[in-house]
Parts: structure tokens; C-alpha cells; sequence
């Protein structure tokens, strides 16, 4: 499945569903650094939102098949579906490091809206054992934002000016990723559909179209 495959981005999220700004993330992170393939990982059980109803995974999986047909760079990565328990990312970090091996260049991918949560996650340090981290920051995004986010991390990240990267003490580092993201959320979309309102511009065709088909969202 990873033959030819030495630089791997994940993305993972809820995906519930799927819209236009996961999308230009992933390209993003693609085309900025010069990524093989970019996996767009659905959350079997999303640890922040086991409080919450989260559509089923099947449905959610299905949406992103849709999204990424015509995208042969990006795939939708189903391994979160084989986890019993909350889909915590450290376990699907380790897993797919163990199965790349050492030298592939795997990044994660991460809107900056989620890497401000990122020091509650489980065995937060751990993550940097496994990848790199490309975090997305608005291009209008005041200077020194990131900068001010990372600082108030706990394990001491180091910035390096040379590279204009952050380094973890586990050896990972930390890049900015420029992206223009769509002003949209899935919760935006979920809410418009509930009222009425057009969502068709927010997310790829055939998933609206699925999303009709299914009744979803209602
Ligand atoms: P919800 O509104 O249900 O919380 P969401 O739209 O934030 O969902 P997720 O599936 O939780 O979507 O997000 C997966 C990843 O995509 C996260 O890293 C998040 O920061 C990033 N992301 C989500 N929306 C955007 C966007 N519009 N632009 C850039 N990144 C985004």
C-alpha cells in the first residue's frame, strides 16, 4: 500500500461532514511540502466529542471517498475503523510509524483551531515521537501568532530561524502552513442544513448530493 510512498501528510477530523476548507488544507500541505499522498483520516470515535452524536462512521468515510474521487494525491485512510475506543491521534501516530518505518517523512496536518487544544490531547509529548507537524495559519494572520500558541506548549519547542521551524525535544519539528482556509466548519454546515440554507458552495457536489440522498444533518 506505501510502495513509492516516502512523504505522507494525515489529516485527521470528524469529517462530519467533509467541506471545501479540509480540502484546500490537504492540498495545501500537498503542494507546500511536495507530499506523495495526503490521508484524510476519519475519527472512528472523536475523544472530543464522545458527549456528543456524531454521525455514523460509515456515512462519514463515504462522504470523503466522494470528496477525494477526483483528488489522486489524497485517500481517505480507514485504519481508525479497526480501533476499539476513542480514536486518540498518538495511537494512530505510532501505528503508522511502526508500518512506514523510520525514514519516511510523515507530517501531520492540523488546523490551527485544533493545535490550540493540542496540550490536552492524550500523551500530548508523544505525538512529536512520530511525525512532523505542518500547522495551518490564516496568511493574514498576525505575526508571531503561532510563535505565542507554541510557547505556551509545555516541552520547550526551540525555533529556528534558518528553517523557520520549531523543534520538539523528541526530535520532531513544527512548520507553519499558509493556507488560505475557507471560512467554513462542519458545524456551520450541519446548522445551515438544519435551517434551510444553501450549502452547495461550502463542500464538493457529490456530497451534497449524498448528504440529500441520505437525509443527513435534518
Ligand atoms: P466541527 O465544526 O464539527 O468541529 P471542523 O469543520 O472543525 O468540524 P474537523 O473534522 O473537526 O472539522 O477538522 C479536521 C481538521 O481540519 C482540523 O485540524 C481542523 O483544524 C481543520 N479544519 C477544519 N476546517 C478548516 C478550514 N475551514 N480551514 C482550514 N482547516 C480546517
Amino acid at each position: 500500500m506505501t510502495a513509492g510512498l516516502d512523504r505522507i501528510g494525515v489529516l485527521g477530523g470528524t469529517f462530519d461532514p467533509v467541506h471545501n476548507g479540509h480540502l484546500v488544507l490537504a492540498q495545501a500541505a500537498r503542494r507546500e511540502f511536495a507530499l506523495d499522498r495526503v490521508w484524510l483520516i476519519p475519527a472512528a470515535q472523536p475523544p472530543h466529542k464522545l458527549d456528543e452524536p456524531v454521525t455514523p462512521f460509515a456515512h462519514r468515510a463515504a462522504m470523503l471517498e466522494l470528496a477525494l474521487a477526483d483528488q489522486p494525491a489524497l485517500a481517505v485512510n480507514r485504519m481508525e475503523e479497526q480501533r476499539p475506543g476513542p480514536s486518540y491521534s498518538v495511537d494512530t501516530l505510532r501505528e503508522l510509524r511502526a508500518r512506514l518505518g523510520p525514514a519516511c517523512a510523515l507530517y501531520f496536518i492540523i488546523g490551527s483551531d485544533a493545535f490550540v487544544e493540542l496540550a490536552s490531547w492524550k500523551n500530548f509529548s508523544d505525538l512529536f515521537r512520530y511525525a512532523d507537524f505542518l500547522v495551518a495559519e490564516r496568511p493574514d494572520s498576525a505575526p508571531g501568532q503561532l510563535n505565542n500558541l507554541i510557547n505556551r506548549l509545555p516541552g520547550g519547542f526551540k525555533y529556528d530561524s534558518e528553517h523557520n521551524r520549531w523543534t520538539h525535544p523528541h526530535g520532531a519539528h513544527l512548520y507553519p502552513l499558509p493556507v488560505n482556509a475557507f471560512l467554513v466548519s462542519s458545524t456551520t454546515i450541519r446548522r445551515k442544513i438544519r435551517a434551510g440554507e444553501d450549502i452547495s458552495r461550502l463542500l464538493p457536489p457529490p456530497v451534497a448530493a449524498y448528504i440529500r440522498k441520505h437525509q443527513l444533518y435534518r
